[in-house]
């Protein structure tokens, strides 16, 4: 799932949560809010800006002037080096480490451990991340689950990079979700 998406998902995830919840003492609506969203993003970061850091310097230099801008940011989304090559093998096993629902099970257990504050964003944010990638995951993005223990991807049910209908679906049942909870709320 687009970036974008989920962070709207996990925003509106520790939203209800927060709504409903009376064991959320402790910290702000919005700060519980605020660190559900900023973690919903980090798994992607993870291993996005250190590719980011990779092309510019495996990419740059004089040759720079002579390609065009559009073809670095698809080369950059679809982690590619140009003419398809596909990015190296170290920043796949980021991703997979960083979308791996192992890595999510043992940090959210030292988190509660050694800072129980984050414990509860991590798993609502880095959580609802994983959970949306898994289903919208399906080529050699799938997930996998027990990685690094068990390399044994698990495809989903669509690729949303290359899924108009996917995107559609999913902003039209956010949009959806946004009106059923939060519509009457507006009309009142
Ligand atoms: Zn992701």
């Amino acid at each position: 799932m687009d970036t974008a998406a989920h962070a709207l998902w996990a925003t509106l995830v520790a939203d209800q949560m927060a709504r409903h919840s009376s064991t959320l003492a402790g910290s702000s609506h919005a700060e519980f809010l605020a660190a559900c969203a900023a973690l919903s993003l980090a798994p992607d970061f993870c291993y996005h800006l250190p590719f980011l850091a990779y092309y510019t310097a495996k990419m740059g230099g004089p040759q720079v002037q002579a390609r065009d801008f559009r073809s670095d940011v698809r080369n950059i989304f679809y982690l590619r080096l140009g003419d398809d090559q596909p990015p190296p093998a170290w920043i796949m096993r980021v991703y997979f480490f960083s979308h791996s629902f192992l890595f999510l099970t043992v940090t959210w257990g030292l988190l509660f451990w050694v800072w129980p504050a984050v414990a509860l964003p991590f798993l609502v944010g880095w959580g609802s991340h994983l959970v949306a990638d898994l289903i919208s995951h399906r080529d050699e993005y799938s997930l996998r689950p027990l990685y690094p223990l068990w390399g044994r991807a698990v495809p989903g049910f669509v690729s949303w990079y290359y899924s108009r209908r996917f995107n559609l679906m999913n902003y039209g049942t956010l949009a959806l979700a946004a009106t059923v909870l939060y519509g009457g709320i507006a009309w009142r």
